[in-house]
């Protein structure tokens, strides 16, 4: 049976901050405040659909979560953690690295909350204060280890192409996130969004975004190494619907961004695999499911090789697993 998830959004409720990329209301495309009546009506439609308790979850995005006033993120939990063990395994929260500590783990626990995700961005400190973001990469660290040991299922977030950030950066941060061990990771390359002080930094020439060529080549090696390291990926770039689109000013958001990366990775096995080999014709096999990754939008892959004068042909082969190819003549 399919899990299903309930996400409620509460924009920048709880935080102290003022990233120099953040626009929550633009982002959850609602600015009013999370109401216990609209918590009830999501979780209540959503579970009339059948589905599998174990892996079901409630959601809590956006702002910080448990930097929230204390009684507000009270009545949040109360009125989630009803339905806890009843029709949802837990409640999900995302937050910030500085807003954790065992008190605050001790009450998300006795609420039902079994997975915390922590709005890292970057391990580097010198981004991480060009962003404004108010926290340190050690101040991830230390959240990271504690929501482990306390035993939540950790989930990590990243952003890719942040003012002041850089290729290496990033792959330094998808790196130091391995070496933290989380159980899942989000990737969300860099948007420029109305309203923000990156939206003055981009008009005045100080600030220039990935293309969307650079992104899905640099989300294609994170996606790889994470793959590679048993780490899942549960999200890549920001999700359609809300309002980004209103307030998009420039930036990567591709509504098939995670198939675009994906395809990227077939990309590189080939490539790393046909180096050194002449420029003929080539059968590229791999798992039946994963012909079209293999393939790319719009036979992108084909394409790209096809230039370079290889000529492929993709067939299945139920013996690989994902992300496996072999290649013959
Ligand atoms: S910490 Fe999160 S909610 Fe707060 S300003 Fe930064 S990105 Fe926005």
């Amino acid at each position: 049976m399919k899990h299903i998830n309930v996400a409620l959004f509460v924009p920048h409720l709880g935080c102290p901050n003022t990233c120099i990329f953040c626009n929550q209301k633009t982002i959850s495309g609602k600015c009013s405040e999370l109401k216990k009546q609209e918590i009830i009506s999501a979780i209540e439609t959503a579970r009339k659909t059948p589905h599998s308790i174990h892996n079901s979850e409630i959601a809590f995005f956006g702002g910080s979560f448990t930097a929230i006033e204390r009684e507000k993120m009270l009545s949040y939990l109360q009125t989630a953690s009803a339905y806890i063990g009843k029709d949802f395994g837990g409640i999900r929260i995302s937050t910030r690295p500085d807003a954790i500590d065992e008190e605050i783990l001790s009450i998300l626990k006795k609420y039902g909350v079994t997975s915390i995700e922590l709005g890292a961005q970057s391990m580097c400190d010198d981004v991480l204060s060009l962003n404004e973001r108010g926290h340190t990469a050690d101040d991830t660290r230390k959240a990271a280890k504690l929501i482990k040991e306390n035993g939540f299922s950790l989930g990590l977030q990243m952003m890719t192409g942040l003012y002041g950030s850089s290729r290496e950066k990033d792959m330094y941060t998808a790196g130091q996130f391995v070496e933290l061990k989380p159980d899942t990771v989000r990737i969300y390359p860099t948007v420029v969004l109305e309203g923000t002080k990156l939206a003055e930094y981009y008009i005045k020439g100080m600030y220039t975004p990935e293309t969307l060529e650079e992104s899905v080549e640099l989300c294609s090696l994170l996606l790889e190494l994470f793959y590679e390291n048993s780490i899942k990926v549960i999200r890549l770039g920001l999700h359609s619907g809300g309002n980004v689109e209103e307030g998009f000013i420039a930036g990567v958001y591709h509504p098939a961004f995670g198939e675009l990366c994906e395809a990227g990775i077939y990309k590189n096995l080939v490539l790393r695999q046909l180096g050194g080999m002449p420029k003929g014709n080539y059968t590229v096999l791999v798992n039946p499911r994963e012909i079209s990754k293999m393939t790319g939008q719009k036979k992108s892959n084909i394409e790209f090789f096809r230039e370079k004068g290889y000529f492929l042909k993709i067939k299945g082969d139920e013996e690989l697993k994902e992300y496996q190819i072999k290649i013959t003549i």
